[in-house]
């Protein structure tokens, strides 16, 4: 017998690839491709430099997150980060701990509040002042679609009962006009001016902090959504790239060019050729710019997604109309836009959660002539309100669905702001994932972390119970339910092929890209699914992550 060397060898393991665990339970790699699988037989047949002992847990395919901001949250996890705060009594706490703690900075800065937390989903100025009484604070939403601003803040940026709101975003005010501290969309770039510019170094850690924190979750690749002046950082596209040049980048990267609301006044053809441009000095190897993210709406839990009716009024005495949410582009504007990209050889990612904007992404898709949509990934992020009447066509166009899973329950924002502004009938064409399925439709997932806990275990629970982890509430919509095989299939292989990386599966000759859980989640009911952990992650044969440290 010949004894074949390799670089790992994990036994004793449930192996799951899309279409099912297999019956070997031993797996060897070498060279970054997975070499040989087998049984315990293995352990003789092959030596191997490391040895991951997987104790009857499921090894799968690496994790891929086709929606994350990996930069964006390893900067926030360095800031004053709300985002684990169980609370308000906890989040003002960490704020006010993090003021004392970092006398010498200017600005407090961070973020991860949450909606649910404040009457009607908008914190006031006077309660961060409270916190922050000797310096400008700002801290933006756990969801990135607005802020929470002190006095301070809004007097340095010269915003008063005076400042008109925005074209894409609203300012919040008391009755009197006075801007009551939240801000809204586009409205929290108004301090973008005054706020002290994000560092390249705070950038460059971010983004090996951000790495290593997905790694920890068994996440071996990812699209990073945004790549483009927003929210108040500045173009995230060169950090990549010089990390990546540097050899610092061990995880699979594909970036989403941002497409500026107003094309940064420029004409859109002239838009897309500096879009290629950008793609041109950035793209190289370990780091892939060939998809575009437009951004079509805001969300639902601000009144912000862009709806093809209106908004539920405030309250049944009282008529006056929410309107219909914000697109930041026109229907017009992105079927002359999308095609010019796909005829570019650029993919599209869309951010649609209104039933509106998805209309106006599928109609800009449409406008693509079939021979070249069919050669590009074009996916649909989010989809949280869908008209029945357009689940055929996300397939019929060859869109994949980029899901969020994690969302699709009935947590303390769906129940205490959504429902109240959206009403029942479209309460009921939310999340519509297992639909899409029936229809179709392949699909993807990501986490959108720092919105949303990158772990995807969390949101595979949601994807297949519709419930939250540790609610008491029942299932949002149960017949939109996937099973844990499609959702692990969507979370791996689907989000590989949509991102256009190799592996995805476990398989002779395939990347060995793997994420190792404690146990098999497949053993056990579906209710206990959010209680698996990630222990280990392996990409292309190196150990990247094991929990207890070591690797
Ligand atoms: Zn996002």
């Amino acid at each position: 017998m010949t004894v074949a060397p390799a670089d790992l060898l994990v036994v004793n393991a449930r192996i799951w690839s899309p279409g099912g665990t297999l019956a070997e339970t031993a797996l060897a790699a070498a060279d970054g491709v997975i070499t040989a699988l087998g049984g315990d037989e293995l352990r003789d047949q092959v030596t191997a430099s490391t040895i991951i002992d997987a104790r009857g847990g499921l090894v799968t395919p690496g994790f891929i997150d086709a929606h994350v901001h990996a930069i964006f949250g390893g900067v926030e996890k360095n800031r004053c980060d709300l985002s684990l705060c169980e609370s308000l009594e906890e989040a003002e706490a960490t704020i006010q701990r993090y003021a004392s703690e970092h006398p010498e900075a200017p600005w407090i800065l961070g973020g991860g509040w949450r909606m649910p937390w404040f009457p009607g989903g908008t914190p006031h100025r006077l309660d961060l002042d409270r916190l922050v009484p000797d310096r400008p604070a700002f801290l933006v939403n756990a969801d990135h679609h607005g802020a929470w601003a002190n006095t301070r803040a809004l007097e340095l940026a010269g915003i008063t009962a005076d400042t008109a709101d925005p074209a894409d975003g609203r300012i919040e005010r008391d009755d009197d006009g006075t801007p009551s501290g939240t801000l809204h969309e586009g409205a929290a770039e108004l301090l973008g001016d005054v706020m002290p510019e994000t560092t390249i170094a705070e950038l460059r850690q971010g983004l090996l902090d951000g790495e290593q924190y997905l790694f920890a979750h068994g996440i071996v690749g990812w699209q990073d959504a945004i790549l483009g002046e927003y929210g108040g950082y500045p173009d995230i596209t060169s950090v990549y790239a010089q990390l990546a040049d540097e050899g610092a980048l061990k995880a699979h990267v594909s970036g989403a060019l941002w497409v500026s609301r107003g094309f940064d006044g420029l004409k859109i053809p002239e838009f897309v050729a500096d879009l290629l441009r950008r793609r041109d000095e950035f793209a190289r190897d370990g780091l892939t710019l060939d998809t575009a993210k437009i951004m079509v709406d805001g969300v639902a839990e601000n009144a912000t997604a862009a709806l093809h009716d209106d908004y539920l009024p405030e309250s049944a005495e009282c008529a006056c109309s929410r309107g219909t949410g914000l697109a930041y582009f026109s229907r017009d504007e992105l079927i002359q836009l999308v095609p010019l990209l796909n005829e570019a050889g650029i993919n599209v990612h869309f951010h649609a959660i209104g039933d509106r904007a998805v209309s106006y992404a599928l109609d800009a898709v449409a406008a693509v002539p079939a021979e070249v949509r069919t050669a590009r990934r074009n996916h649909l992020a989010h989809l949280q309100i869908v008209r029945p009447a357009e689940l055929p066509r996300v397939a019929e166009l060859g869109l994949t669905a980029n899901m969020q899973m994690v969302w699709a329950c009935l947590d303390d924002q769906m129940v205490s702001l959504t429902f109240d502004l959206i009403g029942e009938d479209r309460v009921a064409w939310q999340y519509p994932f297992g639909s899409l399925q029936r229809h179709g439709t392949t699909l993807a997932c990501g986490s959108d972390w720092p919105v949303s806990t990158p772990d995807p275990w969390q949101a595979i629970h949601v994807g297949v119970t519709r419930q939250e982890p540790g609610g008491s509430r029942g299932p949002l919509l149960p017949h939109e339910a996937l099973t844990l095989e499609q959702a692990l299939t969507a979370y791996t292989h689907g989000s590989h092929d949509l991102l256009g990386l190799p592996g995805g599966t476990i398989a002779v000759g395939a990347v060995c890209d793997l994420a190792i859980a404690d146990r098999d989640p497949f053993a056990r009911p579906i209710t206990e699914i959010a209680d698996t952990k990630n222990v280990a992650t392996v990409v292309r044969g190196e150990v990247v992550f094991r929990a207890g440290g070591g690797s």
